[in-house]
């Protein structure tokens, strides 16, 4: 993965440039610091906690149950139940000023987990009618208790708070059991940004196995790709295999439309705007060697990071499809599910948030991250209002980047000195936007 290191003059350039600090953003109190770190070894127990006792998507009811206690005891308005198990509360700054809304996601994933800690997960689940063992594989346990730490960090300066946050738990990121609804959609759905107070802005953070931990990453426009699903069933005319001509063959049918589906990104999209995936995940037809099947069916994924492109794609997966099994005599039914959209970051609010995180990063550790084709639906919250997503980096110092577990491994394993880095930016976000806003 390459990323573009911010050199020391490059980052001056940023302190000094018109976009940064200049008039809209104050520089941070250093008491954000100060407080952060003196919430550390909570922020550190409370992702412990979590992480020992992860829960799937929708059915995060003792993670909510502990942030809801947490956060009525700070002396917030806390909604329980939002979407499921998801948390809303309310923290009502000592001056008037704009509402901002900051979001942590707290589910966990069907992992077994491998890492070798003292709180490792034990816990086993059934998801989706399978036996499965449950982790917080994707890092969303230091999530909820940086949220935590920034919830207890700004209220305890609430009455110097000139505006009002906003805190979304939310259920279900990695999405919600089979025929379930979740995640931000619903949160959406049921009005978190349409009911008082309305927040204006939105923040978002994730810790990721990409960069070391004590780097800040964070990317202007297209961060995260579009996630959608495509499902083909090719219908032929079962005959014996050895008289292949007294039936319509769907199996190479499909592998032709297999081969036809890779022109799209190689030969359609304009890779140099943007880049696109098609991938064929499974292809599944047929019972035995000397029977051609009736039917064959593909399921794949399609990523994409702008809309246009992401309608061509849609569109010429169904042409592709549709033509090549009729020139077979065969049909194909397409199906698309559109899954997560484009996580867009606000190009104003993004050039706004550069400094500040440098602030906190330090020299040379903010960088501007590469786009990653991994989809998130904080996007959803982005088609609403402005917002802004970062990656915290959560990969130990000595380990190098190449042989880091990614996120959904079972070897996963967040550094925990980030758990501070990220508390620290988000609280740091969120005092300087209601005191510039
Ligand atoms: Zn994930
Ligand atoms: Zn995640």
């Amino acid at each position: 993965m390459r990323m573009i290191l911010l050199t020391g003059a490059a980052l001056s350039a940023l302190f000094l440039s018109p976009i940064a600090l200049a008039a809209d953003a104050p520089p941070l109190p250093a008491s954000v610091k100060a407080d952060a770190r003196a919430l550390e070894s909570k922020i550190i127990a409370w992702r412990r906690d979590i992480h020992q006792h992860p829960e799937l998507g929708n059915r995060e009811f003792r993670t909510a149950k502990l942030v809801a206690d947490h956060l009525k005891k700070l002396g917030l308005e806390v909604q329980t139940g939002v979407a499921h198990t998801g948390v809303v509360a309310v923290l009502k700054g000592g001056k008037p000023g704009p509402v901002v809304a900051l979001r942590a996601d707290m589910d966990a994933l069907p992992v077994t987990e491998q890492v070798d800690v003292p709180f490792a997960s034990k816990v086993r689940t059934t998801y989706n009618g399978q036996d499965v063992g449950v982790m917080h594989a994707c890092g969303h346990d230091g999530h909820v208790a940086i949220l935590m730490g920034v919830a207890e960090l700004l209220a305890r300066r609430k009455a110097d708070l000139p505006g009002t946050v906003k805190f979304i738990f939310q259920p279900a990121e990695e999405g919600p059991p089979e025929g379930e609804e979740g995640g931000a959609e619903l949160m959406i759905k049921q009005g978190v940004l349409d009911t008082e107070p309305k927040p204006q802005a939105i923040f978002g953070l994730h810790l990721a196995s990409a960069y070391h931990a004590g780097t800040i990453a964070y990317r202007p426009g297209p961060a995260m790709a579009a996630s959608d699903t495509f499902t083909i069933v090719v219908t032929g005319r079962q005959s014996h295999g050895a008289r292949p001509w007294a039936g319509v063959d769907p199996l190479v049918t499909s592998a032709q439309i297999l081969v036809g589906l890779q022109t799209i990104v190689s030969r359609n999209m304009e890779v140099i705007k943007e880049p696109a995936v098609v991938t064929v995940g499974t292809l599944h037809g047929g019972v035995r060697r000397n029977i051609i099947p009736d039917k064959a069916e593909m399921v794949g994924t399609i990523r994409t990071f702008d809309e246009g492109m992401r309608r061509d794609v849609h569109e010429r997966i169904r042409r592709i499809a549709t033509n090549i099994a009729e020139s077979a005599g065969a049909t194909a039914d397409v199906t698309i599910e559109t899954g997560y959209p484009v996580t867009d970051n606000d190009r104003d609010l993004t050039a706004w948030a550069a400094p500040v995180l440098a602030q906190v990063a330090g020299p040379g550790k903010l960088v501007e991250g590469t786009k990653t084709t991994g989809a998130e639906d904080f996007s959803f919250f982005q088609q609403k209002i402005p917002g802004f997503f970062f990656w915290v980096g959560a990969t130990p110092p000595d380990m190098p980047l190449d042989k880091a577990p990614s996120n959904h491994s079972p070897l996963f394993k967040v550094d925990e000195s980030s758990l501070v880095i990220g508390a620290e930016a988000m609280a740091s976000l969120t005092v300087a936007w209601l005191s510039s806003h």
